[in-house]
């Protein structure tokens, strides 16, 4: 085996975002040795994007909110499809993180009693998510990593992991490189997270960083996890759509929250035109009770605007195909319109969104205090990922764990906003407490060396073809193929063509070729990123094939309707024994008797 800078750790995880930085201080606690592995900077991963705030029902703004409410809320928003325990979890110990968060230094807006303020989101019965401004995830990010830091934890940044290392069915480390100088490191560990995030990199709107290229789905899928709910990809309702350099960047749902209202061409609220049946009782009849929603009148109920993203992205693109959008393909997002309301409106909006203020006046020249913004869907979420146990975060590969967007099962058919900061908080915390416990029963296994070298000859192979196809070009057409093949309307035919396309495109990825050396090579890291992202692609497509039924944010155009047998299970996709990959119909976990009390007493 060749010399590579080696590490060892009692448990290893694999990013730095709100979940690895959670799990690591989680393990360090319990008194193992922790290293983190990041490919971004620190401080820089996507968590820090996150805007409008983290879900938690401390109930501080109104008083009526309980775990049970939130808990009921999830289960709703996801259709269901939710893992019944891991939404309770949730919804039962996300105040208590929001808690530990502020006690580690985070700045919350305040109410005037000095307490944590809390705000609307959609499908949140009561205003909910701890916010700061609309900056939370850059919060959140760096009080985890002050606190972090001081506890010993290593950082490797700008490192990415290429793939998992077994001693039989167990894993026992790590293998990938620096992006800095291309050289190899090897990892060694007795239990390893991933917190690596999410997979919107494989479509062409997005809003995901760079990062998002489903790197840890991958290296699990590969290590032999399963996979789940891969056909659930969250389309936000709005990201921005104009000018061509700005498409798909968030905005974020708080400006809803705020009481931004949506408008097709014709000036008409059409939200109020089809609100599903799930949402009737808790939706407001006309626009002057949703306004006072969005002002804390507790008695009035939500505008349909805050209904879950699902619907609104569906409603949005039905304007559209109808010929009611605006003029680049979206519609109208308006927060100016509130100064019928109030005084001091423009004050108002730029203290409330800050950065949507200068988010649209530096990149498209509007003023959002006195015009509308141009909106339209864009991927941003994957509710979908390494399917592991509710209270561990195991996988169902020993000593490998995942928390956080990788994971999957908290957020079912459709995640409700505000909801993956707390995930990442609960579940990022459990996940370091059961790797260090696995870490402290388990002794060191092997490491084999020619696996490691096999990888590491693979990894250098995009340079023996200097000739080659460029790796952009290839991402560049799996983006676009996904985006209008698998995106937010799906038709059977459209799915089955996206896997031949699939296997095109996975013959160009293997003939890819990169010029240049190993040190900073943006050409040699979209090589190697190529086969996460066409993995993934393959599974969520399969998956949207495999549900013959439209639920949540998978809409199929050729089966419009929920199916009450198609919700009674999960798709799960694993690697067969011919490298294949499987899917198979694996039913909900049962729900026990207790909480479907509480649902239906939220009723
Ligand atoms: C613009 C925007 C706004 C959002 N706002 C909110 C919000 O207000 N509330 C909310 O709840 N959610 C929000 N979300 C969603 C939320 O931010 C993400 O779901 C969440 O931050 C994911 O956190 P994570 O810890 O799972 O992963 P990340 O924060 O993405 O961290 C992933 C880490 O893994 C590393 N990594 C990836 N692959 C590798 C590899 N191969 N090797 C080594 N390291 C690797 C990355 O470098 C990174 O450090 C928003 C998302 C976006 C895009």
């Amino acid at each position: 085996m060749p010399e590579y800078l080696a590490r060892e750790h009692d448990v290893l995880v694999i990013g730095a975002g709100g979940a690895g930085l959670r799990a690591a201080i989680g393990a360090s606690a319990a008194g193992v040795s922790v290293g983190i592995v990041t490919k971004s900077l620190l401080g820089k991963a996507h968590t820090v994007m996150a805007e409008g705030g983290i879900a938690a029902a401390l109930a501080n703004v109104d008083e009526r909110d309980n775990w049970k409410v939130h808990f009921a809320d999830t289960m709703r928003g996801g259709q269901y499809m939710n893992n019944p325990r891991m939404a309770q979890i949730h919804a039962q110990e996300a105040p208590a993180c929001v808690r530990e968060l502020e006690a580690w230094g985070a700045v919350f807006d305040r109410t005037k009693e000095g307490k944590i303020l809390q705000r609307n989101f959609g499908g949140h019965k009561y205003p909910r998510l701890a916010h700061v401004g609309d900056r939370t995830g850059l919060e959140m990010i760096r009080t985890l990593q002050d606190h972090g830091i001081h506890q010993g934890i290593d950082v490797d940044m700008e490192c990415v992991v290429l793939t998992l290392l077994k001693d039989g069915d167990r894993v026992v480390g790590a293998f990938g490189y620096d992006r800095e100088r291309g050289r190899f490191r090897l990892y060694r560990a007795k239990a390893v997270v991933l917190a690596t995030g999410g997979v919107g990199r494989a479509y062409k709107i997005t809003s995901n960083s760079w990062e998002y290229t489903a790197d840890g789905l991958a290296l699990a899928y590969c290590a032999g996890a399963e996979l789940m709910d891969m056909e659930f990809v969250q389309f936000h309702p709005t990201g921005m759509i104009w000018p061509p350099s700005v498409q798909g960047i968030l905005v974020t749902e708080g400006v809803r929250g705020e009481g931004g209202v949506l408008k097709n061409k014709e000036g008409r609220r059409f939200m109020f035109d089809d609100i599903p049946p799930l949402y009737k009782n808790q939706t407001a009849d006309n626009p002057e009770e949703g306004w006072r929603y969005t002002q804390g009148d507790r008695a009035a109920r939500r505008p349909p605007e805050l209904l879950t993203r699902d619907h609104v992205a569906r409603s949005i693109v039905r304007e559209v195909r109808e010929g009611r959008g605006s003029p680049h393909g979206g519609v109208f997002l308006d927060i100016s319109w509130i100064k019928e309301k109030m005084p001091n409106a423009a004050e108002h909006i730029k203290r409330k969104l800050p950065s949507m203020y200068h988010q649209f006046k530096q990149l498209a020249d509007i003023d959002i205090t006195k015009e509308p913004m141009e909106i339209g869907p864009t991927t941003h979420y994957m509710m979908g990922g390494v399917r592991v146990d509710a209270e561990s975060q195991m996988s169902s590969v020993p000593g490998l764990f995942a928390a956080g967007e990788c994971a999957a099962g908290l957020h079912g058919a459709n995640r409700l906003g505000g909801n993956s900061l707390s995930d990442l908080l609960v579940f990022g915390k459990r996940a370091g407490e059961h790797a260090a416990a696995f870490a402290n029963e388990h002794p060191a296994g092997q490491v084999n060396s020619d696996e490691v070298d096999a990888a590491a000859r693979q990894a250098l192979e995009p340079f023996e073809r200097p000739s080659g196809e460029s790796p952009f070009l290839i991402q560049r057409d799996l983006q676009e193929m996904m985006q209008d093949l698998v995106g937010i309307v799906r038709r059977e035919e459209e799915l089955q063509k996206a896997l031949a396309e699939l296997k095109k495109l996975e013959g160009r990825a293997r003939l890819a070729g990169v010029t240049g050396h190993r040190e900073y090579n943006p050409g040699w890291h979209t090589a190697l990123d190529l086969s996460n992202l066409l993995t993934i692609s393959e599974a969520i497509t399969l998956a949207a094939i495999e549900r013959k039924e439209s639920r949540g944010a998978h809409f199929r155009d050729d089966c419009p309707s929920r199916d009450e047998t198609a919700g009674k299970f999960n798709m799960v996709i694993r690697r067969g024994r011919d490298g294949e990959m499987q899917i198979a119909r694996v039913p909900l976990p049962e729900m026990p008797a207790e909480l479907k009390q509480v649902i239906e007493e939220m009723k």
